[in-house]
């Protein structure tokens, strides 16, 4: 049933009234987005025509849109191309999603700056949904903001549900988009026109979002950005027509002149536009030549709907059977235990009840298996890639990838055999594990991901199958064409798309010398950490596992510097049960042996890495919010628990407690007087050594009043360096800048170190910087007395201490103290470097 209705859009600003043809932009003056009119504004706030809920509001503040309960929906857009001002002088003074009065202030904004740095201050209000109006007031008017401008033609639909095309998804290949500013009002309204022309419902998808391709709000929604990879998918009798003009219109950038458009993919970067290098994150050391090879995957095509749920489940009961299987054969053919492990992984994931019951529920509700399989999996991994946690996020791309596999199985669909060149550069958005896996390693020289992170089982896989491999690229790294010579150096981070014949003879050479030196580091790696003056320093391992713990005796570590207990309460639905962890513990403890430390880490849980079994409130900026021992002390049952087996399982003489994220003295009292009273009833009387991360620049910078307190600090490198630069330690843009070698960390380092000797408490370092071998003389330098590394560098670590000279690296030290920035300290450092082992074994 359809109702007429009359409503009044008011005056959004104070200013002159125009007619959408003195618009100088043709998609607006020709009404492609909608009807309205145009405003050159007298006033600076921008306030809504009518009340509704913000449908979209534009990151960069310039471009606003509200629906009202009708269906009704307007766009505000101040000025024309005001999206190139990246956010600079608007105020948002409301959020998306928020409800929102007639006549409320929406944006703030300078009209001076607009003036003078855009195209046009002009601004314009539309109707978007299309309704009829009659204008209130005269063109040429001046008006008050709040007055009514238009009268608005409603007609509101009553139980018309549009019909929804059914059927079998097609999808088209994923592109980058090239629109300097994503798709922001103009294109995206190209883009909504040319795709109502086609009977097909066609949504368009960013990463795991999507939208109507034929709503521009939902498409400005998106909120796109230059370089995103994008995909559409269509269903309906003109759903591939549909996809092959929308796009090549995507393609051309959908009315907006973009760079050449032979080249698909963007420019590159303004950073990297001069250069013929791309830059990543090394994920994999060592170094390559070779040709690009862009791997990509075809999209499946899945039917959403089944008729019969029972054969649906028995297919998907067949398909998890068969994955599991093809798992094991992974498993029973790995060339390392890192590797089988992740397919163990993979197992596990096949069995999760949550995902099951998911999948199931959604068969018994008529879903094809294939369709309820694919939907389970990826909306967890949403979930996952959502919680702001570097290693859930890691594990979404798992079970993405462990999706694929049971998918593939269910639809038959086999991988055929990729025809790689020799010398193989493998370009993609992601690898995942099981394809990094099954690489051919005679044909595969190297890969570089646009996406990924350096602790990804991928970059595991890799280091294990000895490929140099680069992630977090970018997505101009997708443009590269096939066959282009190019030289991975992943130490560096870098693909030289031009590369130097001096520089691919030079790495070359290197490369051999680092697999001489790392057989030979192999061999010494039981004797001492001393240097050539006779300075002694620990080297002790960073282990999550009994597994590490073995392996890391078998390389020489002189104990245990960080012990993250924290794998024994992870993907799993409960606490581990006092007896459990006791069993653990003590297995570890023996490991290690009473000659040396074992350093247990008290649970670092928390915002960033959530516990099923411990209901915590969502986290807006969880690496800023309840972690580690803070969370620890909200519940302190869960840390009394872990405290009392710590102490029942390990020789109290080389046991060692840290506690992690400690950033007030209070903190480390209250544990501390829990770890006191779980000793008394355990009747231990002489407790063991308790001391605390050094993570949080706030405890560097009081270090002198933590030193008298506890028996150590072991300085975790990785989050100091994430708290003191303001920079997220995953973050893929900032991964060149977020580097432990900063100046600004080395100083904390050395403060924390001198306050710690003064009080007779030693210090280790336990991040990541210290398994870099180009760090050790600084960090000996300073005057630290542990360095806790990641197991397989133990040998290169210790062969490092030993070849320096201690009085030097003193001086050395206190030399880059004095230096501006982290690439200063580097280039510093790096003419003292020997060609070291860099390879984990
Ligand atoms: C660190 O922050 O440097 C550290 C060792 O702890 P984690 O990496 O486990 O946060
Ligand atoms: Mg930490």
């Amino acid at each position: 049933m359809v109702t007429s209705q009359q409503l009044q859009l008011l005056a959004p600003l104070s200013g002159v009234l125009m007619a959408l043809e003195n618009m100088p932009d043709p998609v607006f003056s020709s009404r492609l987005i909608g009807d309205g009119l145009c405003i050159d504004p007298t006033s600076q706030v921008l306030c809504a025509p009518l009340a509704g809920v913000i449908s979209n509001l534009q990151h960069t503040g310039h471009a606003i849109s509200i629906t009202a309960a009708s269906g009704a929906q307007v766009l505000l857009h101040i000025g024309l191309d005001t999206v190139n001002l990246g956010g600079k002088g608007f105020t948002p003074l409301v959020e998306e999603g928020q409800q929102v009065a007639a006549g409320q202030a929406l944006i703030e904004f300078d009209a001076d700056f607009i003036a003078l740095n855009a195209r046009s201050l002009l601004t314009l209000m539309l109707v978007v949904s299309g309704e009829s109006f009659v204008p209130l007031v005269q063109e040429g008017d001046l008006v008050e903001s709040g007055q009514p401008l238009l009268a608005l033609h409603v007609e509101v639909e009553t139980q018309v549900m549009a019909e929804q095309q059914t059927g079998a998804a097609q999808c088209s290949a994923p592109q980058i988009l090239p629109n300097p500013n994503g798709l922001h009002a103009r294109p995206a309204a190209v883009l909504a026109q040319a795709a109502k022309g086609f009977a097909a419902t066609i949504l368009l998808h960013k990463q795991d979002a999507s939208a109507n391709a034929k709503s521009l709000v939902a498409i400005m929604a998106l909120q796109t950005v230059y370089g995103d990879r994008v995909y559409l998918s269509a269903v309906g009798a003109d759903a591939g027509p549909a996809l092959k003009v929308l796009s090549e219109l995507l393609a051309s950038g959908c009315g907006e002149t973009v760079a050449d458009e032979e080249v698909q993919a963007p420019p590159v970067l303004p950073e990297q536009a001069a250069a013929d290098v791309l830059r990543g994150v090394c994920a994999s050391p060592g170094s390559a030549f070779g040709q690009v090879f862009q791997l990509s995957e075809n999209a499946l095509q899945i039917d959403e709907l089944a008729t019969d749920s029972s054969q649906e489940n028995l297919r998907l009961k067949q398909g998890l059977t068969e994955a599991t299987t093809a798992l094991q054969v992974l498993c029973d053919n790995a060339a390392s235990k890192a590797q089988a492990d992740i397919f163990k992984a993979h197992q596990e994931l096949l069995e999760d009840p949550g995902l099951l019951e998911q999948a199931f529920a959604l068969i018994e509700q008529g879903k094809s298996a294939a369709f309820a399989w694919q939907s389970a999996t990826q909306e967890t991994a949403t979930l996952f890639k959502g919680l702001g946690n570097r290693l859930l996020a890691e594990r979404a791309l798992d079970l993405q990838d462990v999706g694929q596999r049971v998918l593939k199985l269910m639809l038959g669909v086999q991988d055929s055999p990729l025809e790689l060149p020799e010398n193989a550069i493998l370009i993609a958005e992601q690898l995942t594990p099981s394809q990094t896996a099954a690489l051919d390693t005679c044909k595969v020289a190297g890969f570089a991901t646009a996406g990924g992170g350096a602790t990804s089982h991928v970059a595991i896989l890799a280091r294990a199958l000895g490929l140099p491999a680069i992630c977090a690229m970018g997505p101009q790294v997708l443009a590269l064409a096939n066959s282009t010579q190019v030289l991975l150096d992943a130490d560096s981070g870098v693909l030289h798309l031009q590369p130097d014949p001096e520089r691919i003879k030079q790495l070359d050479t290197q490369r051999e010398q680092q697999r001489q030196r790392q057989q030979q580091d192999l061999q010494h790696a039981a004797l001492a950490a001393c240097t050539r003056d006779g300075q002694q320093i620990e080297v002790s391992a960073n282990i999550a596992s009994l597994a590490e713990a073995e392996q890391a005796v078998s390389l020489g570590a002189q104990g245990v510097g960080l012990l993250r207990s924290e794998f024994l309460y992870l993907e799993r639905n409960n606490a581990p049960s006092h007896d459990e962890q006791v069993a653990t513990y003590s297995a570890i403890a023996r490991t290690v042996g009473t000659g040396h430390n074992l350093v247990v880490r008290t649970l670092d849980v928390g915002g960033d890495k959530p516990l099923a079994y411990v209901p915590m409130d969502h986290e807006t900026n969880p690496f800023l919010g309840m972690r580690g021992i803070r969370l620890c002390l909200e519940r302190p049952q869960l840390l009394r628990e872990q405290l009392s087996a710590i102490l029942a399982s390990a020789d109290l003489t080389r046991l060692h407690i840290m506690l992690p994220m400690v950033t007030q003295l209070s903190e480390l009292r209250m544990a501390g007087q829990l770890l006191e009273e779980q000793a008394q009833a355990l009747g231990i009387k002489t407790l063991p050594k308790l001391g605390i991360m050094i993570e949080v620049p706030a405890a560097a910078l009081m270090a002198d009043l933590f030193a008298p307190e506890v028996d150590f600090f072991s300085i975790g490198t990785n989050d100091l360096t994430q708290y003191t630069l303001a920079m997220d330690r995953d973050h893929p843009r900032l991964a060149g800048q977020a580097d432990s070698f900063h100046p600004a960390v080395l100083r904390l380092i050395a403060s924390t170190v001198k306050a710690a000797h003064a009080h007779g408490k030693w210090v280790g370092v336990c991040g990541a910087l210290a398994s870099e071998t180009l760090a050790v003389p600084v960090l000996l330098g300073l005057g630290v007395d542990e360095l806790s590394v990641s197991v397989p560098l133990i040998p290169a670590i210790k062969a490092r201490v030993r070849e320096l000279d201690f009085a030097a690296c003193q001086t050395l030290a206190q030399q880059m103290l004095g230096l501006e920035s982290a690439e200063q300290v580097r280039t510093a450092l790096k003419p003292l470097q020997q060609p070291l082992t860099v390879l984990e074994y």
